[in-house]
């Protein structure tokens, strides 16, 4: 099934007898709750050792998809285009799949793209500029992983 297709199928069983705010506010709240059953499911599976269904798995992932499609179709997206624009970030920010280094550098972001190009680069940033991107980017590493970076210092760096 391609993404227009599913799109149109999904749309069939929208309620458009909603407002717009309503359809987004319903969408939103639906997509946020079936990630959550997504997330509820494997914590059941991993913490739990409750049984696992790719089956299950799949008719949530599904669920997650039905919101997706109809959140995007209401905005006048085409659910190809979303999957096309999340590719082209990807491969921009992971131009050699995925590191911590590129995590951290987001190159397909405005700041970081005209900064620094590629994640060689990263280096050539001013010890003062390093220590910033450092400070900015520890609040986000720290709620995903737990850490806390430690900035080392370039070999040509000053105290
Ligand atoms: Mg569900």
């Amino acid at each position: 099934m391609k993404p227009i297709e599913y799109q149109e199928e999904a749309k069939r069983t929208m309620n458009f007898d909603l407002t717009h705010n309503e359809q987004l506010s319903m969408l939103a709240m639906g997509l946020s709750g079936e990630s959550g059953e997504v997330t509820d499911y494997l914590k059941k599976v991993v913490y739990h050792d409750h049984p696992y269904s790719g089956k299950k798995l799949c008719d949530e992932l599904g669920d997650v998809m039905w919101y997706l499609s109809n959140l995007a179709y209401i905005n006048g997206i085409d659910l190809e285009i979303v999957m096309e624009e999340n590719i082209k970030k990807l491969k921009k920010r992971y131009p050699e799949g995925f590191s911590v280094e590129a995590s951290l550098l987001r190159a397909d972001t405005p700041i970081s793209s005209s900064v620094v190009e590629n994640k060689d680069k990263v280096h050539l940033m001013t010890p003062l500029l390093r220590r910033l991107w450092y400070l900015l980017s520890d609040p986000i590493r720290f709620l995903f992983t737990g850490e806390v970076a430690v900035l080392e210092k370039e070999p040509n760096e000053e105290e």
